[in-house]
């Protein structure tokens, strides 16, 4: 078997014909025979990867199929099924779990949009949020899916892949993978049945591009969620299809840059004054799933400093990094989840998966580390600086009073 950069680099790519892949934008596919024209659509809508004639976009794209067969290479899976946004991906697997069963297990924390949707009973599923301690008790007669996220965001805590499968027993596992990538973990290989990407992250890699993707090995699952597209129709865009190909050549390299910037400013952040906790895979990994579920730590770090007008001072004291949302980008991002991916939580379950008012989730780009170090100190200094003065000028007030 080929190395793991090797089938990055080329995976979907072997052909006589094209160097690059070629972009097929066609929305239709001429087929003058009519039998032809009705087994290729019997076939497509229930779920087949391909058919004599493609016959619809909203059915099947060459271009799309590529970066599906490539995801699915190095996800050591056989089916992959791309949609337009990684919440495209997560709704149509919902969606597809209504049809088994009308209940639900979900581990938090979860991204917050995830969350979200689980939260209010979308597709008419009943949702118990568990712990993997608990999730047996949690399990019913009618549970179609048990969903999980590893490393979580934006708290980056681990759980174990394993374990959760082991736990959930006939019950499917789908677990969202994004902030792991193919690079780091693989969770079909660990026994889960279904991984997760919103691919507008780290695949995609440059911060222009929404995609999201479902890999599994499940037959029944993977023409299911084909259906489901093309029912529903969340496809991924031809273009997008491309630019998510080509990002996962490079997917290893900027995973391994980023990371170890991600290092650096851990061992920096972790001695800041500014900084009351950090939060890194790692850190505090009782389970040792560092270097056993993920190969590496990652790119992606949080940490918290005193309050949310210390968060807010260092958001607007940021001069490299972009105060944004979204993450695996090239450039740094740092944004504040209380009051943007994590906003419609509920505070009480917002509060209870760690996501404080002082947590800042910061995304590790690939500049130089000394850089974004530099950006950091000094916007952390002017939380610092702030604090200090606040506190000198309470003490001054008592003073004279
Ligand atoms: C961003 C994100 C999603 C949603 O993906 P979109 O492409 O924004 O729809 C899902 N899960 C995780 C972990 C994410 O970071």
């Amino acid at each position: 078997m080929a190395g793991a950069d090797t089938r990055f680099i080329h995976a979907a790519r072997k052909s006589d014909a094209w160097h690059a892949p070629p972009l097929d934008f066609s929305t239709t596919y001429p087929i003058p025979d009519m039998t032809e024209a009705a087994n290729s659509l019997h076939q497509l809508a229930h779920g087949a990867p391909m058919a004599p004639n493609a016959v619809y976009a909203r059915l099947h794209n060459p271009t799309v199929a590529r970066f599906e067969e490539a995801l699915a290479a190095v996800e050591y899976a056989n089916h992959g099924i791309a949609f337009a946004t990684g919440m495209a991906a997560i709704t149509a697997t919902l969606l597809v779990a209504s049809g088994r069963g009308k209940h639900i297990v979900a581990i938090r924390p979860l991204y917050g949009g995830t969350d979200h949707v689980l939260s209010s009973g979308f597709g008419g599923l009943e949702v118990t949020f568990a712990t993997p301690e608990n999730l047996t008790e949690a399990l019913r007669d009618d549970t179609a899916l048990v969903i999980m996220e590893t490393p979580a965001n934006p708290t980056l805590k681990l759980t174990d892949i394993k374990a959760v499968v082991e736990a959930a027993g006939d019950v499917p596992v789908m677990v969202d993978s994004t902030f792991a990538t193919p690079v780091l973990q693989q969770p079909l290989e660990l026994g889960a049945t279904l991984v997760v990407h919103s691919a507008t992250k780290y695949i995609g890699g440059h911060g222009d591009v929404m995609g999201g993707i479902v890999a599994t090995n499940d037959e029944d699952w993977a023409a299911s969620l084909r259906s489901m597209r093309a029912g529903t129709g969340g496809l991924l865009h031809p273009l997008g299809g491309y630019l998510l190909h080509r990002g996962l050549q490079t997917l290893p390299v900027r995973i391994e840059k980023a990371q170890s910037n991600a290092q650096f400013l851990v061992e920096r952040l972790l001695s800041h004054p500014a900084v009351t906790a950090v939060h890194f895979p790692g850190l505090e990994d009782s389970q040792g799933l560092v270097g056993t579920q993920m190969s590496g730590p990652g790119a992606m770090v949080a940490f918290e400093v005193a309050s949310k007008a210390a968060a807010q001072t260092v958001m607007t004291a940021l001069q490299l990094i972009t105060p944004a949302v979204s993450l695996g980008s090239t450039d740094t991002l740092l944004q504040h989840p209380a009051s943007l991916t994590h906003q419609l939580v509920e505070e009480h379950d917002r509060q209870e998966c760690g996501v404080s008012e002082g947590l800042l989730r910061l995304s590790v780009g690939l500049e130089t580390v000394e850089d974004i170090w530099d950006d950091l100190a000094a916007a952390l200094a002017m939380a610092h600086t702030r604090r200090r003065r606040r506190r000198r000028g309470l003490a001054l007030d008592r003073q004279y009073r």
